[in-house]
């Protein structure tokens, strides 16, 4: 609650696309921003709350030197550590921000198929991979849950940082930041998170990594989704721990309302919101063996 009604300052990453972390940080100071790090990622760092709409308006942000968002948005591409050279899909992507992080790690070597269904957010979603330097990533305008067909165990790596009911990012002064919640915007986010996992799951190579991320607290959208994975596809996919080094983590739940998860589902981590941080959910999944076999059979019931 406290989390929900602080002003938290403002963060960004630099863009190391396109340019050095301490030529940018250089340029804000001099045009007067007070810039700290946020010490666990070299090129994330914090300004006061007070600057954020200079910081929005600046010409480093215009120019896409920098990107604007929460430190919690920066874990995802981290734990997926992709590789220069790797296939990587992002299966919902726009804005971007991750695409373009991801991107920034691979250092715009390899492949990036970057997925969108809804059209205004495609286009924004080009335009910031434009700005921001990106030129390994392809755009498709589709629905996520489709690509399980259409390009079976394609992908060494793939970030699902699903549509959510967005608890996480309620403000206790903006009543807006909650109008479009409800118990059945959960339930809905929950049968679209479950479609995608799949898909996202089953367009992963063996061998290949995955990473599930909602801003959501409810356990019907995390949990509950990652042990729906489990039990859908068996042996052939894997928890794995993370160890993020940080202070504002719990375990994902054992259970919720009666129901017992499978005991991997643990090793998920709950990020706590906190003054700087907004909450957030984890999961690293590894695929161990080929699912073909569910994609060509149509998939089984459940
Ligand atoms: N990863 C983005 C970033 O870092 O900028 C934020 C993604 S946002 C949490 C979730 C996105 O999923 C939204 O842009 C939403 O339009 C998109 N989405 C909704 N339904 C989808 C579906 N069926 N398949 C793929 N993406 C979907």
């Amino acid at each position: 609650m406290a989390s929900f009604s602080r002003g938290k300052p403002t963060a960004f990453r630099v863009n190391t696309l396109k340019a050095a972390v301490e030529e940018v940080v250089h340029r804000l100071r001099s045009s007067g921003f007070v810039v700290q790090p946020v010490g666990w990622l070299n090129e994330a760092f914090l300004v006061g709350a007070e600057q954020r709409q200079a910081l929005v308006r600046s010409v480093e942000a215009e120019e896409g030197l920098i990107y604007i968002q929460n430190p919690s948005s920066m874990i995802p591409p981290l734990v997926l550590a992709p590789r220069p050279g790797q296939h990587v899909l992002d299966l919902a992507a726009a804005p971007g921000g991750k695409t373009i992080h991801i991107a920034g790690l691979m250092e715009n070597r390899g492949k990036i198929a970057a997925v969108e269904p809804i059209r205004t957010r495609m286009y924004k979603l080009q335009t910031n991979l434009r700005r921001f330097g990106v030129t390994i990533a392809r755009t498709y305008l589709t629905d996520g849950r489709t690509v399980g067909r259409k390009v079976p165990e394609q992908f060494d790596r793939v970030l699902l940082d699903a549509p959510c009911s967005s608890e996480a990012r309620f403000r206790l002064d903006d009543p807006r930041s909650w109008a479009h919640w409800s118990l059945r915007k959960v339930r809905e986010s929950a049968r679209k998170q479950k479609g995608l996992l799949r898909a996202a799951l089953a367009s992963l190579k063996p061998g290949g990594v995955l990473v599930y991320c909602t801003c959501s607290f409810a356990p019907e959208e995390n949990e509950q989704v990652i042990h729906d994975a489990l039990e859908y596809f068996g042996q052939a996919v894997e928890v794995e721990v993370m160890d993020l080094g940080m202070g504002n983590v719990q375990p994902g739940l054992a259970g919720w309302e009666g129901r017992t998860y499978r005991p991997e589902v643990t090793r998920s981590v709950r990020l706590l919101p906190s003054h700087v941080m907004d909450g957030f959910f984890l999961c690293k999944l590894r695929k161990l063996a080929s699912t073909r076999w569910l994609t060509r059979s149509g998939g089984r019931r459940r």
